[in-house]
């Protein structure tokens, strides 16, 4: 563990938000199974990092019940899925970027993601590779807009300004996949709120 990583695990313990490191995301699928119960119900985040963990398999060999938009037919079942994912046992997610002072930076289009880290689920459990650290909250909220948003554009197929310059034009689109930012500051205080930093660089 280097000097970065030493102070993101005390900054995130001053803020009273317990956080956890791993060297890589094999070893972070284990520690998410582990910190799921069996037969409990989980629900997942739009998150490239979550998928990269391929987790859902392992939780349904667990008796869980999952709830996944991405998995959805259509807008109407997603919608309903994201429902359900709200009020689920765990809630697992990562984070756009991440402050070495130990700030969670998100943006989402829908909304219903950075709802689900702060209230509904019992438990949130919060993944997130070394790549999304950044120096402070200005560096932070940049990353969120000059990287995170372009990248998941393209991944979307998403007709945003960003998307073609890779820099953020604070658009109307009406694809603009950062409407609502949020900076979690302190842990919720109804939600067990768990950050997990990986060894490696994850998603976006
Ligand atoms: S405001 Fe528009 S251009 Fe800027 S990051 Fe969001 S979607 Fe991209």
């Amino acid at each position: 563990m280097n000097d970065q990583i030493k102070k993101l695990l005390a900054a995130f313990s001053k803020r009273k938000i317990p956080c956890s490191y791993v060297k890589n995301r094999g070893e972070a699928a284990k520690w998410v199974l582990s910190h799921i119960q069996p037969h409990s119900t989980v629900g997942i985040g739009g998150s490239e990092t979550i998928n990269e963990l391929k987790i859902e398999l392992l939780l349904k060999e667990k008796g869980c019940t999952v709830y996944w938009h991405w998995h959805a037919k259509n807008p109407e079942e997603a919608a309903v899925i994201r429902h359900k994912a709200m009020n689920a046992d765990t809630y697992l997610c990562s984070s756009n970027a991440i402050s070495e002072d130990g700030r969670l930076v998100n943006i989402d289009g829908t909304g219903n993601r950075v709802a689900s880290m702060v209230f509904g689920p019992k438990k949130v459990l919060v993944v997130a590779g070394i790549n999304k650290i950044a120096e402070n909250l200005d560096a932070a909220l940049q990353r969120v807009k000059d990287v995170a948003c372009p990248l998941n554009a393209r991944r979307l197929g998403l007709n945003t300004p960003c998307a073609k310059t890779g820099k953020c034009h604070d658009c109307n689109s009406p694809h603009r996949i950062c409407n609502v930012t949020t900076i979690i500051e302190g842990k919720p205080s109804g939600v067990d709120m768990h950050v997990l930093i990986v060894g490696e660089n994850m998603g976006f």
